[in-house]
């Protein structure tokens, strides 16, 4: 399958990695918007949040997981923001489930703010 993050999970397109586990693949985006700006992706190739089902929906709790340990780890003790963009109007641009995991500044919220990191 022609997918971007298949192929960074697969090795064959270099990432820099910061955890990974049995179901869960995380790495360091190309483009952040935050001091720490991390990818959290499922190891299986799910297009989107549209796409959760009874039967992959596993791999959620599993990336979520994954999420409180790098934040344990790395000491976001004043808080991190996970994000998933989903379709068009949210602006996902890579057809493959992704939480972005954004921490180390203090981050606007609301209608003002969405799409920035202040
Ligand atoms: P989306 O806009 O779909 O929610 O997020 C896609 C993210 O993937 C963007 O933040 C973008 O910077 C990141 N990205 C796109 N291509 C690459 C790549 O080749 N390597 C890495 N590490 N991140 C990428
Ligand atoms: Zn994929």
């Amino acid at each position: 399958m022609d997918c971007l993050f298949c192929k960074i999970i697969d090795g064959e397109i270099p990432s820099t990695k910061v955890y990974e586990d049995e179901y869960v693949y995380g790495f360091k985006d190309i483009e952040p918007i935050a001091p720490v700006h991390y990818l959290l992706v499922p190891k299986t190739h799910i297009s989107g949040a549209n796409e959760i089902t009874a039967e992959n929906s596993e791999v959620i709790a599993k990336i979520f997981e994954a999420a409180a340990k790098i934040a344990k780890k790395e000491g976001f003790e004043n808080g991190f923001r996970i994000i998933n963009n989903c379709g068009d109007d949210a602006g996902q641009t890579v057809k493959h489930l992704h939480f972005h995991l954004l921490a180390g500044v203090k981050m606007g919220w609301g209608k003002e703010s969405l799409g920035k990191c202040e």
